[in-house]
């Protein structure tokens, strides 16, 4: 069995100036039942009130597909999903040590106790709960399946490695998961990130080791560099793999075209948007320590030089988005004071 998550309408839309419409995300919820996707991660009902009636929308829409709500490791933005209707939970939490010292300012256990309790009441809640790793490709496998092992006992059904940062290339991933895959209690996805141009070629190898679910976008679009690309994915595994996926491709056409159109547009902010908080809690996390969401080290990018391209983008953001800089770079003051528990 090889499934597809398609995370268009979730990580696609983190996309700096993509927003779709809520006409649009029901029409590619059904091109995507068309299309033949097993699973959409629809959005993040935590998002406001307007984005959850527009995934309840998507909930009535959908045919075919395991409809999935994205959620930080907050009761109250599970209670927001569980409350929309979704049957699938996602959990999100960092796994490896950059993101657990200074975008959580945690530690490895506190990440163990907060999945715990979050699945806990996710489950005691009636939903089925997936498990996300942020950063996985940066951890130590073992603490990965420490991780695993939590998310298994507290009853997840499916963990998430996320190569956050798009910092993996394909031998790396095939001794990842070959090491992985026999000893995870849990069906892992893999989750790319194009940073190198690399995420379809490692979506491939994690295939080719055992993975059993991969994550995409339509045209490849997510945060930075993008996610894996649905459209290169499918055509690889059909082409070079001789792995056909089975996918309505008439559909794709139509589905690019709606990804296409909502590029550059500007993001309607919800009083006090909890997306253009979370853009802005990113970026400072970025500006603090870049390395948590960047590859910069082995590069030895000037340091100087980075932090005023992430000003800049904040600058541009705010520009976007008509939300006043000075507000932006308080709010960010505030993060950079009081720890960025929220970042994820
Ligand atoms: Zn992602």
């Amino acid at each position: 069995m090889f499934e597809l998550v398609d995370t268009t309408l979730r990580d696609g839309e983190q996309t700096a100036g993509v927003v779709f419409g809520a006409e649009e995300k029901v029409e590619m919820v059904r091109l995507l039942n068309r299309i033949g996707i097993h699973w959409i991660e629809a959005g993040i009902p935590a998002m406001g009130a307007e984005e959850q009636v527009i995934l309840k929308e998507m909930l009535k829409a959908n045919r075919s597909a395991g409809m999935i709500a994205w959620n930080r490791a907050d009761i109250g933005d599970v209670e927001k999903s569980i409350v929309c209707g979704f049957e699938y939970i996602h959990i999100s939490l960092p796994v490896s040590d950059f993101h657990i010292n200074y975008k959580l300012k945690k530690s490895r256990e506190w990440v163990l106790s907060r999945l715990k309790e979050i699945l806990k009441y996710t489950k005691s809640a009636g939903a089925k709960v997936l498990v996300g790793a942020e950063d996985a490709s940066r951890s130590d496998n073992e603490f990965f399946l420490r991780y695993a092992d939590t998310a298994a006992e507290g009853g997840a059904i499916r963990i998430r490695y996320a190569d956050t940062i798009g910092c993996m290339e394909p031998f790396k991933v095939a001794e990842t998961f070959q090491a992985l895959v026999m000893r995870c209690p849990l069906p892992i996805e893999f989750h790319g990130h194009n940073d190198f141009g690399l995420a379809v070629a490692n979506s491939v190898a994690a295939y080719q080791s055992g993975v059993p679910y991969v994550s995409v976008t339509s045209t490849g679009i997510g945060e930075r560099a993008g996610n894996s690309c649905l459209e290169d994915f499918a055509g690889a595994m059909s082409a070079i793999c001789r792995c056909p996926l089975h996918l309505n491709l008439a559909y794709l056409p139509r589905l690019t075209e709606i990804v296409r159109n909502a590029k550059m547009r500007k993001k309607h902010v919800e009083g006090g948007d909890q997306m253009i908080t979370k853009d802005m809690r990113i970026g400072s996390v970025m500006v603090n320590y870049p390395e948590t969401l960047e590859v910069l080290a082995d590069y030895e990018l000037d340091c100087r030089n980075c932090m005023k391209a992430k000003y800049e983008t904040l600058e541009q953001a705010a520009q976007m988005h008509g939300f006043p800089l000075e507000q932006m770079l308080y709010e960010l003051n505030d993060v950079i004071s009081h720890g960025a528990e929220d970042a994820l």
